[in-house]
């Protein structure tokens, strides 16, 4: 049933969300006070003296001064009951006695069929693995040490060089046509039609109960431009910010063994997974989500993150333990040597040393607590107060009020504080502005221009002409696939609202937050076509730093050839910049 009961008709939520007291909802976990238009509380998200939380019941959003954290009421729901973004509308529509909607039949039998295709295609990729079209991927597979039990067992396959041959073999299995064009699968290229996937090693992602949902493709040789992976992207089937890959395999171990591996790459966890560590799951595609997290506490409360020995793996592994945290894990965690991932780690050094490894992994606060004193040595009195400060944001997200205490006096052992000003000292540090800086910085300013358009588009103060945004479209790095569903929702002139914009955003829980940020400012965003001329103008500048990075790096070697290239380029950009300029001011 899981997977199915994701795909909830629009009108469902709507009903849902318009039957929901928001109110009243948000008292049972906090007191609210009226004030102006909508109302302020204490937050439920994060400890706090003066009130912060806000929301504003007219357009059913909540945000939180303090934390930054904010969204419609599904989110809400679904932070405060562990749920995911779909269950948070199920549990809402009993609470309100709403009759949760059956599949049509024609829903239902296009949802199999969309499974079926996906399996069709899975099974597709198989063939051409073991035929002559895939001896270099096989070559590839061998080189890389996987073995046979282990490429059958998880699936792997091979999608051809030829451009269409996928789309050839589903049409001939009697695959109705529009339906294989909504699955995701192929692309309309100047009036035929196209595999997305081509000169591929072809990696399945499985739903929890092991049907095949997307796929995730590798380039094989290296001399290949193209990008390193490429996922499959969201269908009524697959929701990626939910999806862990290698679940189905690995809850039974997780079970078995009580705690769960998690690692970045699906070459981690089929390397793990042959080693027999078969406890092993990875957030591939994506950085890790909070609904991830919620999925995986299902099945155990214990978690060792083995990411990246890279500085990249590091960064990652740091915002892990605070989503972690914030389902109530149990965090360990393993720091790999800086070249190494879990994949090469296992095949070089072996079971044996990554076991040891693994059993003796660090607390999450202990690994924190050791980065700490290389860095802030408490011979200087002062930085036991940094020490705090630096923590305050992994201790915040710890529920369980005993187990913050015991962090606290674990914390407090290490700098000479009692627990309970070092508890006091966290409450108000998320009180102060510096932490809101905090978690408002973690987002890419080029990220949030893009959303700020969003914004823009749905709030509904401006009239918008999808031609004058068209224009603007290649320099939406971030979210160019929304942006195309946006407009073709604007030609087929639908009215959008602030309500269907969370909807369009409903795996990024990122960019929830800044809407109600946006949605709580006094000041209204600017004009539609300033804001796309700023898009324009931060995109190339930002084009023309890097570019100025990689003169650098020519003229210290030396390449004069590659120095004028680069020169050019830069003038180049800066015409275009300057041409737009006087379009505008002609
Ligand atoms: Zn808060």
């Amino acid at each position: 049933m899981g997977n199915i009961s994701r795909y909830l008709p629009r009108d469902f939520i709507e009903k849902v969300k318009s039957s929901t007291d928001f109110v009243s909802l948000v008292s049972e976990y906090t007191n609210l006070k009226k004030a102006g238009k909508g109302y302020v509380g204490l937050c439920p998200f994060h400890h706090e003296k003066t009130p912060s939380f806000n929301i504003n019941p007219e357009l059913g959003l909540y945000h939180c001064f303090g934390c930054g954290k904010g969204g419609d009421i599904f989110k809400f729901v679904a932070e405060k009951e562990n749920l995911t973004y779909y269950e948070a509308v199920i549990y809402l529509a009993r609470k309100n006695g709403i009759p949760i909607p059956t599949l049509s039949p024609k829903e239902s039998s296009e949802i199999e069929l969309l499974y079926q295709i996906y399996e069709f295609s899975a099974a597709f990729f198989r063939r051409q693995l073991v035929s002559d079209v895939g001896r270099e991927a096989r070559n590839y597979i061998i080189e890389r040490g996987i073995r046979k039990d282990t490429i059958d067992m998880f699936q792997l396959g091979y999608a051809p060089q030829e451009g269409n041959s996928l789309f050839k073999s589903a049409v001939k299995e009697g695959f109705p046509k529009d339906l294989l064009l909504s699955s995701g699968l192929f692309k309309e290229k100047n009036g035929q039609v196209v595999d997305l996937f081509w000169d591929r090693l072809m990696f399945p992602i499985f739903s929890a109960t092991g049907r095949v949902l997307a796929f995730g493709g590798r380039v094989i040789s290296p001399n290949d431009t193209r990008p390193k992976y490429l996922n499959s992207p969201e269908t009524k089937i697959f929701h990626k910010s939910e999806t862990l890959y290698g679940l189905n395999f690995a809850k039974q171990y997780i079970r078995e063994t009580g705690r769960a591996l998690l690692v970045e790459g699906y070459m981690d966890a089929l390397s793990l997974y042959e080693a027999g560590f078969k406890n092993v799951v990875a957030s591939s595609g994506t950085a890790l989500t909070p609904s991830q997290a919620r999925q995986l506490r299902r099945y155990t409360e214990n978690i060792i993150i083995v990411y990246d020995g890279d500085r990249a793996g590091f960064t990652a592994s740091i915002r892990a333990i605070k989503i972690l945290l914030e389902a109530n894990f149990l965090v360990k965690l393993v720091r790999l040597p800086p070249e190494s991932d879990p994949d090469s780690f296992v095949r070089k050094d072996g079971k044996e040393a990554f076991l040891a490894l693994l059993n003796s992994a660090p607390d999450w606060f202990d690994y924190l607590v050791s980065i700490l004193k290389k860095k802030y040595s408490l011979v200087e009195p002062a930085n036991s107060i940094l020490w705090v400060n630096k923590l305050a944001p992994f201790f915040s997200s710890i529920k369980d009020p005993i187990m913050l205490g015991a962090y606290a006096s674990a914390l407090g052992s290490h700098i000479h504080i009692q627990p309970d000003e070092i508890i006091q000292r966290i409450k108000s540090a998320r009180d102060t502005r510096v932490e809101i800086q905090n978690t408002k910085s973690e987002i890419d300013p080029s990220k949030k221009r893009e959303l700020r358009i969003f914004y823009s588009i749905f709030c509904g103060t401006e009239c918008v002409a999808p031609s004058e945004i068209e224009k603007y479209k290649e320099f939406f790095l971030h979210y160019p696939g929304i942006l195309e569903r946006v407009l073709e929702e604007i030609k087929e002139g639908r009215n959008l609202t602030l309500d269907q914009l969370y909807q369009f955003f409903v795996d990024e829980p990122d960019a929830q937050s800044v809407f109600s940020q946006f949605s709580f400012s006094s000041l209204p965003p600017p004009p539609l076509s300033e804001q796309l001329r700023e898009l324009r103008e931060f995109v190339i500048m930002d084009n023309i730093k890097k570019k100025r990075d990689s003169l650098r790096v020519a003229s210290a070697k030396g390449d004069e050839g590659e120095q004028i290239r680069i020169m050019e380029e830069i003038n180049k950009l800066y015409r275009m910049l300057i041409s737009e300029t006087q379009i505008n001011t002609a």
